[in-house]
C-alpha cells in the first residue's frame, strides 16, 4: 500500500504503542503520530481475505454474498482493512469509554495505513453521527474523530452537520438483523440536499450494517446516489470475542 502524503520514517527512539518495545514503523500525519514493533504489526488482525464487495463479510473471489444478492443495503461498498478482534476491541474501548486520545489516534492511523481510497473519490464524507444525550455523556463522537483523520489525508470534505441521530438506540449488538433494522427506522435524519452526491459514512465497526443501512438510506432518499461504508473494522463471525 503506498500514501503519498504519509510520512513513514524509522525512529527507534519512540517506543511500541501497544507493547513498549522497541518500534519499527512510525507513521506521522497532519493529526496523528504512531508507532508499532514488528510483531504487535503483524499480529493486529488484518482482514485481506476475500470478500463481498458490499458488505465485506467473507466470500470467495470477492463475489456479491447471498445477503446482499437477496436484500442489498443501502450502502454501496464497504472498505474494510481489519477484523474486529483482539487487540482493536480493547483500543476501541478505551478510546470510547475513556477519551484515551492515543488509541484513537493508533486506531484511525492504521485505517489510513490499510486502506485505499477509492478510485474515484465520495464528493463527500460524513461521520456516523451520534444521539444528542451520547454526545453529552461521552464528549465527543468517536467516529467523528476518525473521520477527521480521513479527512486530512484523502481530502473529502468532511460535512459535520449533514445528518443527525434521532433515537438514541441502545447497543445492540445481540438483537437480530430484522429487529435492530425495526428499531433503526427513523434513527436518523437530514436536512441536506445530497443530489447526485457520492457519500463516504465512516463509522467504527460494521457489525449487522443496520446502522450503516439506515443512514444510508436516508442520504439516498435525500438525493445521494452511491454511498460508500468506510469502516475501522468489520465483525465477523469467527472474529467475535
Ligand atoms: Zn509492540
Ligand atoms: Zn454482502
Amino acid at each position: 500500500m503506498h500514501f503519498s502524503s504519509l510520512k513513514r520514517v524509522w525512529q527507534a527512539a519512540l517506543p511500541c504503542m501497544l507493547c513498549g518495545g522497541r518500534s519499527s514503523t512510525h507513521t506521522q500525519t497532519a493529526h496523528i503520530s504512531i508507532s508499532l514493533c514488528h510483531a504487535c504489526h503483524a499480529d493486529l488482525p488484518w482482514y485481506r481475505s476475500a470478500r463481498c464487495p458490499q458488505c465485506a463479510l467473507p466470500t470467495g473471489n470477492n463475489a456479491y454474498c447471498g445477503i446482499c444478492l437477496q436484500h442489498a443495503p443501502a450502502f454501496d461498498h464497504t472498505l474494510a482493512s481489519l477484523r474486529y478482534a483482539f487487540p482493536l476491541n480493547r483500543l476501541l474501548h478505551q478510546f470510547k469509554y475513556q477519551q484515551d486520545l492515543a488509541a484513537g489516534a493508533l486506531l484511525s492511523g492504521l485505517l489510513l495505513q490499510a486502506t485505499e481510497p477509492p478510485a474515484v473519490l465520495p464528493d463527500s464524507m460524513i461521520a456516523m453521527p451520534m444521539h444528542a444525550h451520547r454526545l453529552q455523556q461521552r464528549g465527543f463522537n468517536h467516529a467523528l474523530e476518525i473521520a477527521k483523520v480521513i479527512q486530512s489525508e484523502w481530502k473529502i470534505p468532511l460535512i459535520t452537520d449533514g445528518c443527525s441521530r434521532l433515537t438514541d438506540t441502545p447497543t445492540q449488538a445481540r438483537l437480530d438483523l430484522k429487529t435492530r433494522i425495526l428499531s433503526l427506522r427513523s434513527a436518523f435524519a437530514t436536512e441536506k440536499n445530497w443530489q447526485g452526491k457520492h457519500v463516504l459514512i465512516v463509522d467504527d465497526v460494521m457489525t449487522t450494517g443496520a446502522s450503516m443501512h439506515a443512514l444510508a438510506k436516508t442520504i439516498k432518499r435525500a438525493g445521494a446516489r452511491q454511498v460508500t461504508a468506510l469502516v475501522l473494522a468489520r465483525t465477523l463471525k469467527e472474529a467475535i470475542d
